[in-house]
């Protein structure tokens, strides 16, 4: 069973004449994997999280990134030793090396989903945890692929954790 948390609980919210917005960022250990999800574009958020975890950046084995927006990737190249888990092509990057994921690259308790609608490529994670219940991470424009997805998610997961926004718990109708 993996763990997920939220280190950086992301944001958007329109100022004066743009906007303030970085993504949720969360830890998956995986095994003896360590993952980083969205790393986002607040530097000192997330060094400071990852100091409360004891982490630096080397300890981080594999990046995950849902999808190509600057608010979710920039700070991705920080993670010196990590490979890349990404929406291009589903590609993992290992410096210069670009390979076809497999799908349990990330172990066998996390699982890629593709969750197009926000953007075509969208990846989601479903992620199974030891109290029995699954998390994952989407956003949402293209509107009617995107409520498939959601859809899709929310049969999958009893947790939800938004690129943006508060974790929620997914009501199921039995
Ligand atoms: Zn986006």
């Amino acid at each position: 069973m993996a763990k997920v948390k939220v280190l950086i609980e992301g944001y958007a919210k329109e100022s004066e004449n743009g906007w303030i917005a970085s993504s949720t960022t969360c830890l998956i250990i995986s095994d003896d994997k360590k993952i980083i999800t969205d790393p986002g574009c607040n530097r000192e958020k997330l060094l400071s999280a990852l100091k409360k975890e004891d982490l630096t950046t080397g300890d981080i084995d594999y990046v995950f990134l849902s999808h190509c927006h600057p608010d979710h990737i920039l700070l991705a190249g920080i993670f010196e030793k990590a490979k890349f888990v990404t929406f291009d092509g589903n590609l993992v990057y290992d410096n210069d090396l670009s390979l076809k994921f497999d799908k349990d690259i990330l172990r066998k308790d996390v699982e890629i989903v593709e969750t197009p609608g926000h953007v075509i490529e969208h990846l989601s994670l479903v992620v199974n945890t030891s109290d029995g219940k699954d998390h994952a991470q989407a956003k949402g424009m293209d509107m009617k692929v995107l409520i498939e997805s959601r859809k899709k998610l929310l049969e999958k997961a009893d947790f939800i954790i938004p690129g943006h926004g508060k974790m929620f718990k997914v009501k199921k109708l039995d």
